[in-house]
């Protein structure tokens, strides 16, 4: 696949787009291997620059109505909408997503990402002003709390951005956005339209690792708020550098999806969800539903449903229409993949039921991969792989499921599959977990809250509890005499 016109690979700050001066990074096509592009990631100056526009800005960013920033977030969500399909094609190329999925998916949610704090941005709510200590009228606000150092990760590189500038900007903040260094482009192709649409530091966009840029961006003093969306072991860092001056930090961290199916589930329903949200994104999605626990008496026709479902994955390359599922992101994160998959097949209970192993050739492909008879205390059931793999365990009862579900380090999003309404709701009540679907996984509501209990951070994306992380809610109050 080769892009329909010149990549974009220069960086914004204050409203420029300029050269990074800092490494180069050679950014890749993760379908052949191949490089499709070379971006220098800011220097040390570029950053400074980018916190003091950022800071700046604010000054009058924070000032103007919310109808004024609401109008500039339809403009944002319009331009989306215009450029989808190159945008789709730009992102599908850097991260090996299918184009389908990505033009049929991602490109109307990110839009709507905008819209949403659009109209989030006008209706606020909190506690009534009215007279709670005599002589005193008190009311409530909600301002903005200044910089946003917005830091993003690789498997969904402009939903992440999304995600972090809609309710940052519709909040009054202005934002220093760094996206991963292996995913920069569409965030590099957004950057011109920002600069048309946004005054002048408003948004300001960085590139490089997380050393060299995220770090110095997390630890700088004019950055009032850190928004992190990665893995637990950068949170932690991110977390230890803003004690440094007492920032606000928001963390989407990883997630390992329970998904508990009673015997009395539809059964097809499940082995249908199971081929979409257990390998879509390669897996590569804190939300995967990766983790089953099936009621014994339908254990093994669920073993074969879910392993029939994975063997119907067209894998390929990101443009082939039938395509299903594309590669892993890097060489890197397909050996990471392969070794908690050869680590559990060492285990003499674990059963590979299809896939387990790479494909040969360009490119960094693994195949869809289901692994029955896990146990609760393998690593394969416990850590986060990020990638095509699921696996099955046994359960004897709700008790039994509830408990080894919720037996994780993570607790982001969970699935719950039964006919019986109220086990559903039961069951829903005691998971440990930011979302629960029920017969259903994966579906997400831009009006509803995006976020994780334990190490999959804290901090909600979307919906209007986003907008109020936002914002530091204050008490102005009168005296009346
Ligand atoms: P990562 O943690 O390696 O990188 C995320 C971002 O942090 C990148 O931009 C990276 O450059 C930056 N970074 C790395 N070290 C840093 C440091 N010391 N200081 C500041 N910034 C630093 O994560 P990834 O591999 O890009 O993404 C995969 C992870 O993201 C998975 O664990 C996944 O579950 C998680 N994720 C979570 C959600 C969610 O909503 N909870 C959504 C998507 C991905």
């Amino acid at each position: 696949m080769t892009p329909a016109s010149p990549l974009e690979t220069r960086l914004l700050i204050h409203g420029e787009r300029v050269a990074g001066l800092g490494a180069s990074e050679s950014i890749l096509d993760p379908a052949t291997g191949q490089p499709i592009a070379s971006v220098r990631e800011a220097s040390a100056e570029q950053l400074e620059a980018a916190v003091e526009a950022a800071a700046a800005a604010f000054e009058h960013w924070a000032q103007s109505t919310p109808a004024h920033r609401s109008r500039r977030l339809l403009e944002i969500a319009a331009h989306l909408d215009a450029q989808a399909d190159a945008y789709a094609e730009l992102e599908s190329l850097n991260t090996g997503k299918p184009l389908k999925a990505m033009r049929r998916d991602e490109m109307p949610t990110i839009a709507d990402a905008f819209r949403f704090f659009a109209g989030a941005a006008r209706m606020q709510g909190g506690p009534l002003a009215a007279e709670y200590v005599r002589g005193h009228t008190s009311l409530s606000r909600r301002d903005p709390i200044g910089v946003v150092g917005s830091i993003a990760p690789w498997n969904y590189p402009l939903m992440m951005a999304a995600w972090k500038l809609a309710p940052a900007l519709a909040a009054g903040n202005t934002v220093v956005l760094k996206p991963s260094e292996q995913t920069p482009l569409t965030v590099l192709k957004l950057a011109g339209a920002l600069a048309d649409i946004l005054p002048k530091g408003v948004v300001n966009i960085v590139c490089g690792r997380g050393e060299s840029v995220g770090a110095p961006l997390v630890a700088h003093a004019r950055v009032r708020m850190v928004s992190l969306t990665g893995d637990v072991a950068t949170g932690q860092k991110v977390l230890a550098a803003a004690a440094g001056n007492l920032k606000r930090t928001h963390l989407e961290l990883g997630g390992k999806a329970p998904v508990i199916v009673f015997a009395d589930a539809d059964l097809d329903a499940v082995a249908a969800a199971m081929r979409v949200s257990g390998f879509y994104n390669a897996g590569q999605d804190c939300t995967a539903a990766c983790r089953l626990y099936v009621e014994a008496r339908v254990y093994e026709r669920v073993v074969d449903d879910v392993t029939q479902a994975a063997r119907t994955l067209n894998v390929g390359a990101q443009t082939h229409p039938a395509v299903d599922m594309g590669p892993v992101i890097s060489a890197e994160q397909r050996s990471r993949v392969a070794g908690f998959v050869e680590r559990a097949v060492a285990g003499q209970h674990l059963r590979v039921t299809t896939g387990g192993r790479a494909r040969d050739g360009a490119g960094f492909f693994y195949e869809p991969t289901v692994i029955a008879g896990a146990r609760q205390e393998d690593e394969i059931v416990q850590r986060e792989i990020f990638g095509p793999v699921v696996t099955l365990t046994r359960f004897t009862d709700a008790e039994e499921a509830v408990r080894w579900a919720n037996d994780s380090e993570y607790g982001l999003a969970s699935s719950v599959w039964t006919r019986d309404v109220g086990k559903a709701m039961r069951v829903a009540a005691r998971l440990q977990y930011g979302c629960t679907w029920i017969n259903t996984h994966g579906t997400m509501a831009r009006e509803m809250p995006h976020g994780g209990f334990k190490r999959s951070g804290y901090g909600t994306d979307l919906s209007i509890y986003a907008l109020e992380d936002y914002t530091v809610p204050r008490h102005v109050m009168i005296k009346l005499d």
